[in-house]
């Protein structure tokens, strides 16, 4: 607890250890998977990948010591390789180490399994050399969260749980350090609880994670330390419903559609990975060790890129589930009233011989193009030949015989008559 934390009264502090069988839950973490872990509300689980990076792995592992706060951390083998001792630290201070392959290759979605096999087999192999004695917790997350079935199938032969997530902060993305802040805070805060994936590589989430940390123990959530089962530390019991971030009964997807497209359950089954549009991992595309060393200095110099739009997305949304069944609208809705043509072609009417008629006319005429785009799709020779008809049977030009009784087309051939003769 926080009172446990020598010479920081006001810490945040590690309210539990949760003790978890891998092999009884392979897979956790709802932007993926059915189940995620058996936490409470306002519970959270700090994760931090890809490092160790010295430079900055040692500010989250100072800001964690200060708040006495346990985390998860998934390293990278090669990242061990090059600074073991950084391995070695995390160990210390106590923290959960789980690895995150050899060589980060975002790839493990559709590489050949036996090379997929040999990522993992590297990675904790590595991290194991680093540590000197000792092994990784039988935690792994997949590089990018691009998983695959056989990658899954083959952790869980060897009893290692995937940790998918349940929400990020984007801080791998060219953003500010407020801007992790925000997106953290927000993300928890429409789940309220689950799991958090950070950077311990980035520059920005050093920056970030004070404000994190401090605003997390104001709004009374609480840390929550997970370890894997042991002999001597058997798993804390758990009913089946804990793991389920929502049960069903609590699940409301239409009040967070927009925001979160990955709250669709499976029905016991997984979503497949997110798009790269969602998690735009590029900056640590093909990384080689060289590159990711880089990648931290690199990322403080980026310019902050606009955020990207939500609605492009195309997540797949189960039909079955009826949460999101939305009813068809009304025709009506799509529908401008008649005499609102009426009215617009009683005004362009009016001032037809001004030069703003020329541009209103513009816009009634695209107005009603959008408008009549499907019939006029259908019927092109038709609609080509009545205009010419309509023509000239309306030789001045005049809207006055459109009435509410002329209709959308009678309209638009008006409007294309008076642009001909304006
Ligand atoms: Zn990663």
């Amino acid at each position: 607890m926080a009172a446990d934390c020598p010479g920081h009264p006001d810490a945040l502090g590690t309210s539990r250890t949760l003790v978890v069988d891998p092999k009884a839950h392979p897979r956790i973490g709802t932007m993926q998977y059915a189940e995620t872990l058996p936490l409470e509300d306002h519970e959270v689980v700090l994760t931090f990948d890809d490092g160790p990076l010295p430079r900055n792995s040692n500010q989250i592992l100072d800001i964690l010591a200060a708040e006495c706060v346990k985390a998860t951390f998934f390293t990278i083998g090669r990242m061990a390789q090059a600074y073991p001792e950084g391995v070695r630290k995390l160990r210390d201070a106590g923290q959960t180490i789980g690895t995150h392959s050899q060589d980060h290759p975002l790839s493990m979605n559709r590489m050949p399994i036996e090379r997929a096999r040999q990522e993992i087999d590297d990675g904790i192999a590595s991290v194991t050399a680093a540590l000197g004695n000792g092994a990784p917790a039988a935690f792994f997350r997949i590089p990018g969260l691009l998983r695959a079935e056989g990658v899954e199938d083959y952790l869980a032969s060897r009893g290692i749980q995937v940790w998918s997530a349940d929400f990020l902060a984007d801080d791998w993305r060219h953003i500010s350090s407020s801007r992790v802040y925000e997106l953290a805070m927000k993300r928890l805060e429409q789940k309220g609880k689950g799991i958090l994936l950070l950077h311990d590589i980035q520059a920005r989430t050093v920056a970030a994670l004070p404000r994190i940390l401090h605003e997390l123990k104001v709004r009374g959530y609480r840390i929550v330390d997970v370890v894997p089962a042991t002999p001597e530390q058997p798993a804390t019991p758990t009913e089946p419903l804990q793991w389920q971030l929502h049960p069903p009964s609590e699940t409301v997807a239409i009040s967070q559609w927009p925001e979160i497209p990955n709250f669709v359950f499976a029905d016991g089954g997984e979503l497949t990975a997110p798009a790269f549009s969602d998690l735009d991992w590029r900056d640590l595309q093909s990384m080689t060790l060289a590159e990711l060393l880089d990648h931290a200095s690199r990322s403080t110099r980026g310019v902050p890129l606009p955020r990207q739009a939500p609605w492009p997305r195309r997540w797949p949304v189960s039909s079955e589930s009826g949460a999101i069944a939305l009813p068809v609208p009304a025709a009506s809705v799509f529908e401008m009233a008649e005499k609102s043509y009426a009215a617009m072609a009683m005004s362009s009417h009016h001032q037809e011989q001004t030069v703003q008629a020329d541009r209103r006319t513009d816009r009634i005429a695209k107005l009603i193009a959008a408008d009549s785009g499907e019939s006029r799709r259908m019927r092109p020779r038709r609609q080509g030949e009545h205009a010419r008809r309509s023509g000239k049977r309306h030789p001045t030009g005049h809207g006055s015989r459109l009435t509410a009784h002329g209709g959308r087309r009678e309209l638009k051939h008006l409007v294309q008559f008076k642009k001909r003769s304006v």
